[in-house]
């Protein structure tokens, strides 16, 4: 069908192009971005497991157009040398849709303006699904709400993936709401198990590219980075936090190794938590969240984050104000009222040129 057709031919296409968020990158249609291999990758580890294969797969090509770049991507990664059987790979895919959903919303990532007031929404959970500061979390108590934050919100996905685990085969199929680059919003089904997991891997993940870990024991966050204030000119790290540091998203960058190995082990352990529970262990959840996301109090700005190598690293590359100063400091108005006439000329031009884009 040419639809199908299409789909997959976009789906390749938008393979070669990567779009930066706010987080371990998320790859444009399917999909080598952070997220999708750092998750695709652990479920590999746990691909023998015997509950597998008795997930029920739907009919319709939608998702099997779509995964089949994944069979193809573990090939070329020598992760396999045959493809994947159906629920396995369907398994995967709601996984790695899952793990991308919280960056895209299931909107393109392409659209750079769903992208922003996503990644702006006010509301601290949706900041917590990404492991990282609210508005609300000044120092000194910020990084400790947001750890609390971030448990919870991977203990919500996970618990839903739990719960959807124990419907009847059938009903644990879902729709999930998906677009390609260039292409409308449309739903694929999607085991909801795992696109519930998958979430819960995305915010985990999160927490290592968004945090200062402890340099002995990973599973310690000591502080957390913020992006909500750090794009306004307002900021101020002794209260607000370490910016978020687009060098920390980088999962191949070859200093950031140990953190990286740590981020798949975490994964893993995430997955084997889930499998524990679905055998009824009671604690697997509560475990895995007390290994891997818990706080350590104790540095701080004040004591230079006890000299932590990670400090040095989390300063790369910062997420900074959308105005530049430039443009503020030559006004030559008071910094406040300059903020406000460029923050107002850059809203008209915005309009200015959705308007122009969108008559056309
Ligand atoms: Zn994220």
């Amino acid at each position: 069908m040419w639809y199908h057709g299409w789909i997959l031919a976009i789906a390749v296409l938008a393979w070669m192009q990567a779009v930066p968020a706010k987080a371990y990158t998320v790859k444009s249609g399917f999909t080598e971005g952070c997220h999708e291999r750092i998750t695709a990758e652990a479920f590999m580890v746990l691909l023998d497991d015997p509950r597998w294969p008795e997930v029920v797969v739907p009919g319709g090509n939608t998702w099997r157009n779509l995964a089949r770049p994944l069979n193809q991507w573990l090939f070329d990664q020598a992760l396999i040398d045959e493809a994947l059987p159906e629920p396995q790979l369907f398994v995967l895919f709601s996984l790695v849709v899952g793990a991308r959903s919280p960056d895209t919303d299931g909107r393109s990532v392409s659209d750079l303006s769903s992208q922003r007031s996503i990644n702006l929404d006010p509301r601290p959970e949706a900041q917590y699904v990404h492991a990282i500061r609210a508005a609300q979390d000044d120092e000194p108590e910020g990084s400790q709400n947001t750890v609390t934050g971030t448990r919870a919100s991977i203990r919500q996905s996970f618990s839903g993936a739990a719960a959807a685990s124990l419907e009847p085969a059938e009903e644990q199929i879902s729709a999930a709401p998906f677009t390609l680059d260039f292409y409308n919003l449309f739903h694929v089904e999607v085991w909801q198990p795992g696109f519930l997991l998958g979430e819960a891997a995305h915010t985990l993940q999160d927490s290592f590219s968004h945090s200062i870990r402890d340099e002995i024991d990973l599973g310690q966050i000591l502080h957390v980075l913020n992006y909500v204030d750090a794009v306004y000119t307002h900021f101020n790290e002794s209260r607000d936090g370490i910016a978020h540091s687009r060098h920390l998203d980088r999962c191949d960058a070859a200093e950031l190794r140990e953190l990286r190995d740590a981020v798949d082990l975490a994964t893993e352990d995430l997955l084997d938590a889930f499998l524990r529970t679905q055998a009824g262990d009671e604690s697997a959840l509560d475990d895995f969240v007390d290994e891997w996301v818990t706080f350590q109090e104790g540095c701080t700005f004040e004591n230079d984050f006890c000299g932590n190598k990670w400090v040095v690293e989390a300063r790369k590359d910062p997420t900074s104000p959308i105005l530049p100063n430039w443009m503020i400091c030559s006004a030559g108005v008071g910094p406040a009222r300059a903020t406000w006439i460029w923050a107002m000329a850059a809203s008209i031009l915005v309009v200015l040129a959705a308007r122009r884009l969108s008559a056309r």
